[in-house]
């Protein structure tokens, strides 16, 4: 920290830097060489400019000076597709399982005793591991169906005010065991959107009704304007091309660019020519996939016995055809995937070695992975290091993007609405 009111320098935008209530001052720009100080004022980033390498000092009396000595400042990570009521239950689990299905399964059993305090702590400890990884903002996925009924939606749209001061949450509402297959399916997840969801969520792979699973899901999303997120296409069976249905839907609802896909993994064991025409059908519809790699690679290819497939989406592909790609966490030390610490850049790390994204080049889109292209899907258009944004970022001590995914390591400061936080301010 450095003492402001000290030694003013003279300066172009000086007065966003009088007038400043937090400044970072000497930190790097992603790709420049030349350190910036950001002044930020009210929860908005109101001047990025040369550094003057005094530390701040023009900053007023009151605010805070972050000596950001050459650190890395990128925006707040984000975390597109998590699910917060179903983390941390590997110590429950009657049997360990090995197939989508048995987690399914597993998990349907295990909801039977979850309670609005269980799931708000097991939520909260999520959420305390990604505020400590440099999580700003998290769309986390919360089901309804007959057994939990609107419980975790109630519990997770409290938590949503909660923790706002320390990141934002989306919520997706979703049916994770079908919605046809429910009584009560149609009717929570309309009495969810009322009551606040902001994501409406599908999941076909797991209803035996694809299409009117599909039909309800786009009608409700139409009726009340919001954007759509699916869990899709999770195996590694060529045949599985649920995509195509969204992608034609998609065009017909016009819902062009917010419709998010979250999985898609068959895709990666479709041969190429046809793959590579899905990949363009997705762009032409402005769908955004999400890549879950701890559990897209634990799930698919269990079965070869020879050469085992990686059962990821190509996101190469995806990616050369103009498909804005993410990567999240998704689980976390459950049924579904039985690892996890809550660091987003473990998944990072993970997707780069297994989808040979390993050039200098590559670590920087594998950083957008997780910044600039989820901050597309989840439409926050003021999330970057400029004035006009949010002042929701992290410095990592770190030269550049390839330094931030080889350390793995927790960012040194967290900024989230113009205020330094820390995962342990967060509620209990
Ligand atoms: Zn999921």
């Amino acid at each position: 920290m450095t003492k402001p009111g000290e030694d003013t320098p003279a300066r172009a935008g000086g007065n966003a830097f009088s007038s400043a209530d937090l400044v970072v001052a000497g930190a790097r720009l992603r790709g420049g060489t030349a350190p910036v100080d950001i002044a930020v004022r009210g929860g908005s980033i109101t001047a990025v400019e040369p550094s003057t390498g005094t530390g701040g000092r023009d900053a007023p009396p009151g605010a805070q000076v972050v000596d950001a000595g050459g650190r890395l400042v990128v925006p707040g990570l984000i975390e597109s597709h998590l699910h917060l009521e179903k983390a941390y239950l590997l110590d429950r689990l009657p049997y360990d399982a090995v197939t989508l299905d048995d987690a399914i399964t597993l998990t349907a059993l295990l909801k039977k005793n979850f309670t609005p305090e269980d799931m708000r702590a097991r939520a909260l400890r999520v959420l305390r591991g990604a505020v400590a990884h440099g999580v700003t903002h998290v769309r986390c996925h919360v089901e309804v169906d007959d057994t939990l009924m609107s419980s975790a939606m109630e519990t997770m749209t409290a938590l949503r005010e909660e923790v706002s001061k320390f990141v934002t949450l989306q919520i997706v509402v979703f049916p994770q065991d079908g919605l046809t297959t429910q009584r009560h399916g149609r009717e929570l997840m309309r009495r969810a959107v009322a009551s606040g969801a902001d994501v409406v969520g599908g999941i076909p792979y797991n209803d035996p009704d694809k299409e009117g699973h599909l039909d309800f899901v786009f009608e409700l999303a139409v009726e009340h304007g919001l954007p759509l997120d699916f869990h899709i296409d999770l195996s590694d069976d060529p045949r599985q091309r649920d995509i195509l249905d969204v992608v034609e839907r998609t065009h017909q609802a016009g819902l062009h660019g917010r419709v998010t896909a979250g999985h898609v993994t068959s895709l990666g064991s479709v041969p190429a020519p046809q793959a590579s025409e899905i990949c363009a059908a997705i762009a032409e519809a402005g769908i955004h996939v999400v890549v879950l790699p701890a559990t897209d690679v634990y799930l698919n290819g269990r079965h070869d016995t020879q050469a085992p497939r990686r059962g990821l989406t190509p996101v190469r592909m995806l990616r050369d055809a103009g498909v804005n790609v993410s990567l999240a966490t998704n689980n976390i030390q459950n049924p579904f995937t039985p690892f996890g610490r809550g660091n987003i850049l473990d998944s990072a790390l993970m997707l780069a070695e297994l989808c040979h994204l390993g050039t200098a080049r590559d670590a920087e889109y594998v950083l957008d992975m997780m910044t600039g292209n989820p901050a597309e899907a989840l439409r926050l258009p003021a999330h970057a290091i400029t004035p006009g944004a949010d002042a929701d970022l992290v410095l990592f001590d770190a030269a550049d993007a390839r330094g931030v995914l080889n350390d793995c390591a927790r960012p040194d400061v967290v900024v989230k609405h113009g205020r330094i936080v820390t995962a342990k301010e967060l509620p209990r």
